[in-house]
C-alpha cells in the first residue's frame, strides 16, 4: 500500500526540493520540519503495520496525517508553497475513493481544506487577512476540492458496481460450470450402471459416446478375420438367426438416417457366441429440427427369447401329440353316433354322445390354434378367390350363428381374385366371424363384406355385439389375451384366435385393426395387398 503513497510523496519531495532552493530559511522553520515529520509519519503504518487487519483504520489515518502534513508544511514555508494546497488532492481522491459512500468524507474535505487554506491567515502571515476579497479568493480551493472528492466517489461507486457485476458474472460461470460438470458426471453414472448398451451418434454416423456394456457387445459381431470392421462388417443377423441383416436394415445405419423405433430384434456375433439384441433409437434434433444424431440402446435378451423358444417348442410338441388322440377320439365318437341311431334308446344316447363331440371339437380347436401359434407355418400363395374364401367361411358359420340366434350377412360378390394363401385366408375369415358369433347376444346382425381396392384385398366383418373398450382394443391381438366380459361370458376360448390372423395377416405383408364401442359393436377389418 505504499505504492499508493508515492505520488504524495514525490509530490512532498519536489516542493522540498525547490524550498531547499528558493526559501532555505523554511528548514529552520518549526511548522515546516513538522509537516516534514508528519509526512514520514502518514507512510509509517503502510510500511509497518500488515495492512489486511488495519486496513479500515488505516483509510482514515493516512489522509488525516497528510492533511496536517500540508497544513503545516504550507503554512511552514513563509508564503512560497501557496501551490503545495494542490496537493491536497492525494488524501482528498484518497478518502472519497476508499469511503465512496460516506458522507463524512465529503465533510472532513472540506474542512480539511478550509483549515490549509486559512491557516495562514490565522497564524497572520504574509499579506494573508480576513478581508473578504482574500477569503472569497481562498474559498475556491476547498470547494473544487470537495467537488473532485464527489466526482472521484462517484467513480469509485460506478468501478464497484462493475466489480460486483463482474464477481457475479463470475460466480454464475462457476456455478454453471459445476452445474454441467456435475451433470455429466451424472450421465455418466447412469450411462454406465444401466444394464443396456448405449451409443451416441452424430449425424455422419460417427461414435459420440459408447458405455463399457456397448464395448463388450460390440466385440461379439467383430467377425474373427477382420479386427477393426465397418458397420456393415459386423456379424449381425436376423431373427432367423441366419440371414445377414442388410446393411440398410442394421439398427445403427436406421438411426444415422433419422428414424426412431423401438424393440427391433437382431442376432449378433457367430453360432457359438451370439446373443439376441432388442434395439431401440432415438434420434436428436436440434432447434432447427434437422438431426444431430440418436441415441440407440441395445439390451441384451438372449435369455428370454431362448425361453421363449423353449416355450413354443414345448406346445409345439404338446399340441402336435395332444392332437392324434383327440383325433382318433372324435372319429370314434362319429362311429358310435352312426351306430347309435339303431340302438334303444337312441335319442338320449346321441344326445350325450353329440355333447361328447362338441367338446372334443372344441379341445381339437385349441390344441390345433395351440400348434399354429408356436410353429408359425409358412404360407403356400398361389392365384385364390376370396370371394369364395369368405362364402364357404359364411356358409360354415351359418349353423353357430343360428345356434346363437344370430343373423349372419353374406354382402360379397362373386369374385375377388389375386395371390394369397386361400387356407390360411380361410382360418382368418373363419375365426373373425366366430368371434363375431361369439361375442354377440341373441337378435344381434354380424355382416361379412370383402371389395377389391387399390391393389389389394379388403375384408371387414362387422357385429353389433358387446364390443370392446379402447383400452382393450390395444391388446386383444396379444397371446392369451381375453377381454374381461369375454372371461365372464360363457363364450369358450383361450385367446390365440387373434393372435394368430394378426401373423397370418403379417405374412401377406397386410394389416389388420378393430374398431368399436362398448355395448354397439365392433368392426374388424384386414387389408392384404396383392398384385
Ligand atoms: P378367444 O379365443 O378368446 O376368442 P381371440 O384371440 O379370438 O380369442 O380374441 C381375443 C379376445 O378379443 C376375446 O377373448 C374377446 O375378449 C375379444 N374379441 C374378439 N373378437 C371380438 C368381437 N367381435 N367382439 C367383442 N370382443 C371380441
Amino acid at each position: 500500500m505504499i505504492r499508493n503513497q508515492r505520488p504524495f510523496l514525490f509530490t512532498v519531495g519536489f516542493v522540498c526540493l525547490l524550498v531547499l532552493v528558493l526559501s532555505p530559511q523554511a528548514y529552520g522553520q518549526g511548522l515546516f520540519l513538522a509537516g516534514l515529520a508528519l509526512t514520514l509519519l502518514s507512510c509509517l503504518p503502510a510500511v509497518l503495520l500488515p495492512w489486511r487487519r488495519f486496513a479500515s483504520m488505516m483509510y482514515w489515518l493516512i489522509p488525516l496525517l497528510q492533511f496536517a502534513a500540508i497544513a503545516a508544511l504550507r503554512a511552514g514555508g513563509n508564503g512560497y508553497l501557496v501551490g503545495l494546497s494542490l496537493v491536497v488532492v492525494f488524501p482528498v481522491i484518497w478518502l472519497a475513493w476508499f469511503m465512496p459512500r460516506s458522507l463524512a468524507v465529503h465533510i472532513i474535505n472540506f474542512t480539511a481544506t478550509s483549515f490549509i487554506v486559512i491557516l495562514p491567515i490565522l497564524l497572520g502571515q504574509g499579506s494573508a487577512s480576513f478581508s473578504l476579497e482574500d477569503l472569497a479568493g481562498r474559498a475556491i480551493i476547498p470547494v473544487i476540492l470537495t467537488v473532485i472528492g464527489l466526482f472521484a466517489a462517484n467513480v469509485s461507486r460506478s468501478i464497484d458496481a462493475q466489480q460486483q457485476e463482474l464477481v457475479d458474472k463470475d460466480r454464475q460461470l462457476r456455478l454453471a460450470a459445476a452445474e454441467s460438470e456435475r451433470r455429466a458426471q451424472l450421465l455418466n453414472t447412469v450411462i454406465e450402471t444401466v444394464p443396456v448398451g448405449v451409443v451416441v451418434v452424430d449425424a455422419e454416423g460417427h461414435d459420440m459416446m459408447m458405455n463399457s456394456h456397448q464395448r463388450e457387445l460390440h466385440q461379439i459381431g467383430v467377425p474373427r478375420e477382420v479386427p477393426d470392421p465397418r458397420e456393415d462388417q459386423l456379424l449381425v443377423f436376423g431373427e432367423d438367426k441366419t440371414t445377414p441383416l442388410p446393411a440398410e436394415e442394421r439398427p445403427v445405419r436406421r438411426a444415422v438416417k433419422g428414424s426412431s423405433f423401438t424393440h427391433q430384434l437382431i442376432w449378433l456375433g457367430d453360432q457359438r457366441h451370439r446373443r439376441a439384441l432388442s434395439v431401440s433409437a432415438n434420434s436428436m434434433k436440434d432447434r432447427e429440427g434437422s438431426s444431430t444424431g440418436s441415441v440407440i440402446v441395445f439390451s441384451d435378451v438372449t435369455e428370454l427369447v431362448e425361453a421363449l423358444e423353449v416355450k413354443d417348442e414345448f406346445l409345439q410338441a404338446m399340441s402336435h401329440e395332444l392332437r392324434t388322440p383327440l383325433t382318433s377320439i372324435l372319429g370314434y365318437i362319429d362311429l358310435v353316433l352312426e351306430e347309435a341311431e339303431s340302438l334303444p334308446a337312441a335319442e338320449s344316447l346321441c344326445a350325450n354322445l353329440q355333447v361328447a363331440e362338441r367338446n372334443a371339437s372344441r379341445l381339437l380347436q385349441m390344441v390345433t390354434d395351440l400348434l399354429t401359434t408356436a410353429a408359425r407355418p409358412a404360407l403356400k400363395v398361389r392365384e385364390a378367390d376370396l370371394a369364395e374364401v369368405v362364402h364357404s367361411s359364411v356358409a360354415s358359420a351359418r349353423l353357430q350363428a343360428d345356434a346363437a340366434g344370430v343373423t349372419l350377412i353374406d354382402g360379397v360378390g362373386p369374385s375377388l381374385r389375386g395371390r394369397f394363401d386361400p387356407d390360411r385366408m380361410h382360418q382368418v375369415v373363419d375365426n373373425l366371424i366366430s368371434n363375431a358369433i361369439k361375442y354377440s347376444a341373441a337378435g344381434a346382425t354380424v355382416s361379412v363384406d370383402a371389395w377389391h381396392e387399390d391393389r389389394s384385398l379388403h375384408i371387414t366383418v362387422t357385429d353389433t355385439g358387446q364390443g370392446i373398450s379402447e383400452r382393450d382394443q390395444r391388446e386383444i391381438f396379444e397371446k392369451f389375451f381375453r377381454t374381461e366380459e369375454a372371461r365372464d361370458s360363457a363364450a369358450p376360448g383361450i385367446g390365440l384366435g387373434l393372435n394368430i390372423i394378426k401373423h397370418i395377416v403379417d405374412d401377406h405383408h397386410g394389416s389388420i385393426r378393430v374398431t368399436s364401442e362398448p355395448g354397439r359393436g365392433s368392426t374388424f377389418t384386414v387389408t392384404i395387398p396383392v398384385q
